[in-house]
């Protein structure tokens, strides 16, 4: 029998079939709509091939992936619009009840695929992966387990440093302001100059303030929960240079104390398995 992945995103989602190791056999891209529509699609696409032993599900967040938590297997409360309480679970153990579900976020699942073979940390049990995009976040891999707690982590939502010159900046995140997300996102560097992360250039005193917010949050990151290596993944993340500059100011602040820092010339790392990371993470949840 086979094994099926979903990777839903805020403006795409993923739908394969494939290998519990995360090779994919076939997949089907399309746009995320309602929780209802966006769900059924993948339904429909998967009962054309046959009923699958188990499906993994990878997903934005906040989304409850306790079993124990009240609304488990549903989207908690986010501002994208028709998604609070979303349900994501129901209509696929409707479909499918003798099919085994796990359903994790989009990062920790990245994490996982990363951390697989031809990934960036290939083989590695404890791996953070950070990604930039049009929110900030984090996925855990700790001892090779996946890190929950009761939600799940929401790294982007604790206050770093203020880079030198940037105190002034708001800060973009509805919550809290001047949060890592509301300072390092998309949207944030957006906002404070004025324009989107891709068209300011390498050199550009953008590009010192991200790196400066990502060292930290590396450092926070490490100081916590001691990865073997930080992948850096997201829209925001191909900007050149981004990985040297972070790792250049967190060798600095972390002041030699962190071993595998100074170790690994790739501590701080890009992605390796790009567009792919996402549904082959599902596959391996599975
Ligand atoms: P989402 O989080 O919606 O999936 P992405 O991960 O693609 O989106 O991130 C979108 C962000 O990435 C935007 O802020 C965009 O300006 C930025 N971005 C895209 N390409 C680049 C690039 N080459 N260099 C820097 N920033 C980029
Ligand atoms: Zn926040």
């Amino acid at each position: 029998m086979t094994h099926a992945g979903i990777e839903l995103g805020g403006t795409k989602t993923v739908v394969a079939i494939g290998t519990p190791e995360g090779d994919v056999t076939e997949e089907h891209r399309y746009p995320t709509t309602t929780p209802e529509e966006t769900m059924a699609t993948a339904v429909e696409w998967l009962r054309k091939r046959g009923e699958p032993a188990a499906i993994g599900i990878a997903s934005f967040g906040p989304v409850a992936i306790s079993p124990a938590h009240p609304d488990y297997g549903h989207m908690l409360d986010t501002p994208k619009p028709g998604w609070s309480g979303g349900p994501i679970l129901a209509p696929l153990a409707a479909a499918f009840p003798d099919a085994k579900l796990a359903l994790d976020t989009d990062v920790n699942a990245a994490a996982l695929a990363e951390a697989h073979e031809g990934g960036a940390a290939a083989g590695m049990d404890d791996v953070v992966y950070i990604t930039i995009g049009t929110g900030l976040g984090a996925g855990i891999l700790t001892g090779g387990r996946l890190v929950h707690g009761v939600m799940h982590p929401e790294c982007g939502h604790f206050k770093p440093v203020r880079a030198p010159g940037d105190e002034a900046f708001p800060g973009v995140c509805p919550f809290h302001g001047d949060c890592l997300e509301g300072l390092a996102s998309g949207p944030a560097i957006e906002k404070r100059w004025g324009k989107p992360a891709a068209e300011l250039p390498p050199g550009h005193a953008a590009w010192d303030v991200q790196a400066w917010y990502l060292a930290h949050a590396v450092l926070a990151l490490t100081a916590v929960v001691s990865p073997r290596r930080v992948i850096v993944g997201g829209g925001v993340s191909q900007a050149e240079g981004l990985h040297g500059g972070i790792t250049r100011i967190l060798r600095k602040t972390a002041a030699g104390y962190f071993p595998q820092i100074d170790a690994d010339p790739e501590f701080v790392c890009p992605p390796k398995l790009g567009q792919q990371a996402g549904i082959r993470g599902a596959l391996l949840l599975s």
